[in-house]
């Protein structure tokens, strides 16, 4: 059966999203989403919920995952769908990448109080759902909840990127480590968002070379992160690479995404939906 809606990027409270992953598949189902995945950033833990949820919603259900990796010192994400989620290869390798992240958040912490802001380690553990798991995203609600700006988009441009006096240098996975996770599970990569990365053609076309190379298959045309160029931009590089394309939402929460669930457009027409490459049986 062909989709009629596939959403294939979003999060839970399992990694920075704001519902727990059974309210996602509700959500999703409720939306019309037809043939869905949960990618949590570099978290398998929502997947068992996710699958069982979907199935009494009478939704479709692909594993997926978010791997936060590093390329050339820019910080990337790599989409994984369709994989075996107990790969010792892939649980491993996802279990030393979140590894960081708390050490990342007290370094971040301690670089917001040199300029004078000082508890927001605490204040942003507050908001973490997942000890694991805490994220940018956590920061980023807990200093709008003290009026530091007045949305996450605001904390982020003025805090929180590249450059910003609370952003912190991390070591994240390698592009080979990622897609060599997510093939050995026997899964697919794809490049989230590619609009999204600040990046020259030149560097783009590197990238993307290398990231065909280890075995990568797809990247997300459509996403709640893009623009209507955007679209047009990355259906012309799927279609150059010969790319399967993906389609998702991103969605985080309903406050806090502009996107919802499945609310997006279709795929570009000609290109070749990454659900192709599944097992959807
Ligand atoms: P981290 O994995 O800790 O580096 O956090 C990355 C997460 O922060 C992303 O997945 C988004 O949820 C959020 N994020 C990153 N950039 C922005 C932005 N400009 N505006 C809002 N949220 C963002
Ligand atoms: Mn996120
Ligand atoms: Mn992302
Ligand atoms: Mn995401």
């Amino acid at each position: 059966m062909i989709p009629a809606n596939f959403d294939f990027h979003c999060h839970s409270s399992v990694s920075d999203g704001l519902l727990p992953p059974a309210e996602v598949a509700r959500r999703a189902a409720g939306n019309g989403v037809d043939l869905w995945a949960l990618t949590d950033h570099d978290d398998l833990g929502g997947l068992d919920i996710a699958q069982a949820t979907a199935r009494e919603a009478g939704i479709r259900f692909v594993p997926g995952v978010e791997i936060s990796i590093e390329w050339r010192e820019m910080p990337i994400h790599i989409v994984g769908l369709g994989f075996d989620w107990h790969h010792p290869a892939l649980v491993d390798g996802l279990t030393e990448l979140r590894s960081g992240r708390l050490e990342r958040a007290r370094r971040m912490g301690e670089a917001l109080d040199a300029i004078g802001i000082p508890g927001v380690f605490a204040g942003a553990m507050g908001y973490v759902t997942n000890p694991n798991l805490i994220s940018r995203a956590h920061f980023a609600r807990y200093l709008v909840s003290i009026g530091i700006a007045r949305d996450t988009s605001g904390v982020f441009q003025h805090y929180l990127t590249p450059g910003k006096p609370g952003y912190v240098d991390h070591r994240w996975a390698s592009l080979a480590d990622a897609i060599g996770w997510i093939t050995a599970a026997g899964g697919v990569a794809v490049v989230a968002h590619p609009g999204r990365y600040k990046m020259s053609g030149g560097d783009m076309r590197k990238f993307l070379d290398e990231f065909k190379d280890l075995g990568g298959q797809a990247i997300e045309v459509t996403s709640g992160s893009h623009s209507p160029d955007h679209v047009l931009h990355f259906a012309r590089l799927a279609r150059h690479y010969a790319f399967h394309a993906s389609r998702g939402s991103d969605f985080h929460g309903p406050e806090e995404s502009y996107v919802d669930l499945g609310r997006l457009p279709p795929l570009p027409q000609d290109l070749k939906p990454v659900w192709r490459l599944l097992d959807l049986s």
